[in-house]
């Protein structure tokens, strides 16, 4: 055993949560040491946001190929495109490469001692590291700062191996199978299951609830779903999946009414969910207060035990890598002895489908649940000048406003790019803005973003283009 190292904040975990608390602790001049056990950048920067967008827009280039290819109306002719989908995964790798990099060099320069291993907690304070080869490293900290991340399900009856993968495995494929069937159609199956069709492979979506998305509200599902099928992607809803079949080249599934198919697959991607990485590193010996599967923590990211912190996927939902972010941000300068606490506006989700879909803040439903009297506009894409001119005219913006101030609670969108238009929402709900401030703000032409204006414009019962 070498000699025991003492810091000031100990974190675990290098994902976007552990490395943006490790530099800003470091900028704070706090004595900061980070121990990541695989590679600097976590779920998000290796197996996660990054390669998933970097296949998704390989896919759609491809796609855009080939609809040239077959129909010339833009003018554009191309001849049989092809994928070579190895060197796809080598650009991706480059990406992640960069990125990764970026973050080692970040910590570097601010003076973040990193260490290689994996981390086992001995006690709130102290924590050994077993290098690969090498001695365990003990360090001792004043705050122990917990940023695992979170691990796929599994489903017992399919486990992953062979044909049957994860998204980290369906982001770097060697070959691309003839048939995908994916298992859940929620943000990972989706996202991925329409770059795998796009990339010209057979697709069949199983999901088990009765809309894909489920976690969206319908209106914003549908225009998914459609452009899904439009694709050529099968859906199978309401369906429970039973296993592989026996000769493995099948998916076993069950129907609402019983019966039993089985869909053709050459690859399965399953894809139902993440839970909190609690286990494996004897997180059990601090006995902290959980909530379902993950860690409990306060406002501040505090968890049952003092002086122990928990932050990103394993305190639980949104599992989102910019959530992650900024309760990393927000522990490293309370532990600097700044007053924060974790009280966000609204955390934007975005789905990278295509269309794309964002939500920010309260969706009608919501609102009427809390019992908050609401006007709720929406503004269609087909009536944006901009959209057309991408040839994506499909989708809309709908904003939600509290009916006596017209204070804004909530946008929705769907459409082709939406997810840019995430930042204008959620900058208007931290400002505290009301249907006039967007209706009376000029917004450039033309771009998606005047639907964003619209749609408040709309609220207040006097829309310009419908
Ligand atoms: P992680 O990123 O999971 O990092 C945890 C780190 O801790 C890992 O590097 C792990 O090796 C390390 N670790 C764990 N245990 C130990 C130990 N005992 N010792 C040492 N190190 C340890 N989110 C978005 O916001 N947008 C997206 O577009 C998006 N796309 C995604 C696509 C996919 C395919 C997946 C799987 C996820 C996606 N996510 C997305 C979710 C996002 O990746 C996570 O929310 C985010 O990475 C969580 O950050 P984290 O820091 O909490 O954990
Ligand atoms: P998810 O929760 O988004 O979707 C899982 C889906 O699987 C659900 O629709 C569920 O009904 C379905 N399901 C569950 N069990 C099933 C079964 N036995 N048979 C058929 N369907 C079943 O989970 P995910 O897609 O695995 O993604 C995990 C998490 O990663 C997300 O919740 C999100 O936090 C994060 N993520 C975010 C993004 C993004 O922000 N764009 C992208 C990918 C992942």
């Amino acid at each position: 055993m070498s000699e025991t190292l003492n810091t000031q904040l100990l974190i675990v975990g290098g994902g976007p949560g552990g490395y943006i608390a490790a530099i800003r602790a470091a900028q704070l001049g706090v004595k900061t040491t980070l121990i990541e056990g695989d590679r600097l950048g976590g779920t998000c920067l290796n197996i996660g946001c990054i390669p998933s967008k970097a296949l998704i827009h390989a896919a759609e280039e491809f796609e855009k190929a080939r609809q040239h290819a077959e129909d010339g109306a833009l003018g554009i002719r191309v001849q049989s495109p092809s994928i070579d989908i190895e060197q796809t995964v080598r650009w991706k790798d480059g990406i992640v490469g960069k990125l990764t990099g970026g973050v080692a060099a970040l910590l570097k320069k601010n003076g973040v001692q990193v260490i290689k291993g994996w981390a086992r907690i001995l006690d709130g304070k102290t924590v050994e590291v077993q290098h690969e080869g090498g001695d365990p490293q003990r360090v001792h900290c004043e705050h122990l700062l917990l940023a695992t991340g979170s691990r796929s399900v599994d489903l017992p009856f399919m486990p992953l191996g062979g044909n049957v993968v994860s998204a980290t495995e369906a982001l770097s494929p060697k070959t691309l199978p003839k048939r995908l069937v994916v298992v859940g159609g929620g943000y990972i199956g989706l996202e991925l299951g329409t770059a795998y069709r796009k990339l010209g492979v057979e697709v069949a979506v199983v999901e088990a609830q009765e809309r894909v998305l489920p976690s969206y509200d319908a209106e914003l599902s549908a225009p998914v779903a459609a452009n899904l099928r439009r694709l050529g992607v099968e859906l199978y809803l309401r369906h429970s999946v039973l296993g592989l079949n026996d000769a493995g080249d099948g998916v076993r599934v069950r129907d609402p009414d019983g019966k039993e198919t089985t869909l053709a697959a050459d690859r399965v991607l399953v894809a139902v969910g993440r839970r909190p990485r609690t286990e494996g590193f004897n997180l059990e010996a601090l006995m902290l207060d959980k909530a379902g599967h993950a860690l409990k923590v306060d406002d501040q990211c505090r968890t049952s035990m003092r002086d122990v912190w928990a932050i990103g996927d394993l305190a639980g939902e949104p599992m989102l890598a910019h959530r992650a972010m900024a309760q990393g941000e927000m522990v490293a300068e309370i532990v600097a002895g700044k007053k924060r606490h974790f009280q966000p506006a609204a955390i934007p989700a975005v789905c990278f489908t295509d269309p794309e879909v964002v939500v920010v803040g309260l969706d009608p439903a919501q609102a009427q649940e809390r019992g908050i009297d609401c006007k709720v506009a929406s503004f269609p894409f087909s009536a944006n000048g901009r959209a057309m001119t991408l040839d994506a005219n499909e989708g809309f913006v709908r904003v939600v406003a509290r009916s006596d101030d017209h204070r804004i609670l909530g946008w929705q969108a769907v459409g082709k790019g939406v997810s840019e238009l995430s930042i204008a929402f959620v900058h208007s709900l931290e400002m505290g803005a009301r249907l006039e401030d967007i209706a009376g703000t000029i917004h450039p032409h033309p771009t998606l973003g005047e639907a964003v204006q619209e749609a408040a414009m709309r609220a207040l019962g006097h829309a310009l283009h419908v």
